[in-house]
């Protein structure tokens, strides 16, 4: 099942994607001061059938915003987890967490976040403060979302605590994330994390073997596959649970694979009027422009 937060003739909707992919079909269904997604989420994964659908509309006609509106905590994500990436971040002279170039390959997953605030939708503008950033920078990637919370969750258990997947796009101001030291300003710009279009829920898909795809402009730039990240989702949901208690509606980027901007030389960052678009296998894709 594909599930989409949409907006529809100036409300926001829940909808689950027809079979050919071109309309959305809305779900009723109360959460009262919660996130409808989230409550969709606890009531299929417990068991119960879905809501009573209402009549499709056209994708055509909706405007996708990302998936999950507010998740209870950062968008959680996962630094140098593909070894192309890793040597590539180390060669650019952008990345303080290696010693020297040699280390690249992290020991233990390396984790950070973005500001929930940054989310965008499917087709919605990255709008970048160009008086303070001059690298904006594109980073494809697998998003997890978590269904049902919990604390200390072995491996083995870690896919029951899967909702679905989505796509990302892990958006970063090059320049703040070396200036600031610290990952967060550069990478929580408003706008910074488009993220969709839909939720392809859990059983439809294997997370071990999706094909990552990014192309600028048409351009293809990044492409891989999920079975080569070096720390597994598994590995990924017990270090963090291991920490912080994981919340229904929590987002995981799975982190991003080789030829981002800063992998060229010289660097190719994102300019006005660029098109970003990722897709990943059995996902889709999402579409943005730069402004
Ligand atoms: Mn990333």
């Amino acid at each position: 099942m594909k599930i989409a937060r949409f907006e529809y003739q100036n409300s926001v909707h829940i909808g689950v994607l027809n079979q050919t992919g071109d309309a959305l079909a809305p779900i009723a269904l109360e959460a009262p001061g919660g996130d409808p997604m989230i409550a969709l989420m606890e009531r299929l994964l417990a068991g119960a059938p879905p809501p009573e659908m209402g009549s499709p509309v056209a994708l055509a006609d909706v405007r996708l915003l990302s998936p999950i509106a507010r998740p209870s905590k950062n968008v959680l994500c996962i630094g140098k987890n593909y070894a192309a990436h890793a040597a590539e971040f180390s060669r650019s002279g952008y990345d303080a967490t290696a010693k020297q170039p040699s280390d690249y390959i992290p020991e233990a997953p390396i984790i950070f976040s973005k500001a929930a605030g940054c989310l965008i939708g499917a087709h919605d503008e990255i709008l970048p403060p160009w008086s303070a950033t001059q690298e904006v920078d594109y980073e494809a990637e697998l998003g997890v979302i978590i269904g049902k919370g919990g604390r200390n969750i072995a491996r083995a258990d870690a896919y029951r605590h899967v909702f679905g997947y989505t796509c990302i796009n892990d958006v970063t101001a090059r320049d703040l994330q070396a200036k600031h030291k610290q990952w967060l300003l550069g990478k929580s710009i408003d706008t910074f994390c488009p993220m969709g279009p839909w939720i392809v829920t859990g059983d439809e898909v294997d997370p071990a073997n999706m094909e990552v795809r990014c192309w600028v402009n048409g351009e293809l730039r990044q492409d891989a596959n999920t079975r080569d990240l070096i720390f597994d989702i598994p590995a990924i949901i017990e270090t963090i649970s291991t920490s912080m208690t994981l919340q229904p509606g929590d987002i995981i980027a799975t982190g991003t694979p080789a030829g981002v901007g800063i992998g060229f030389s010289p660097p190719r960052f994102l300019r006005t009027g660029d098109v970003v678009r990722i897709a990943i296998s059995g996902v889709g894709e999402i579409c943005n422009t730069v402004r």
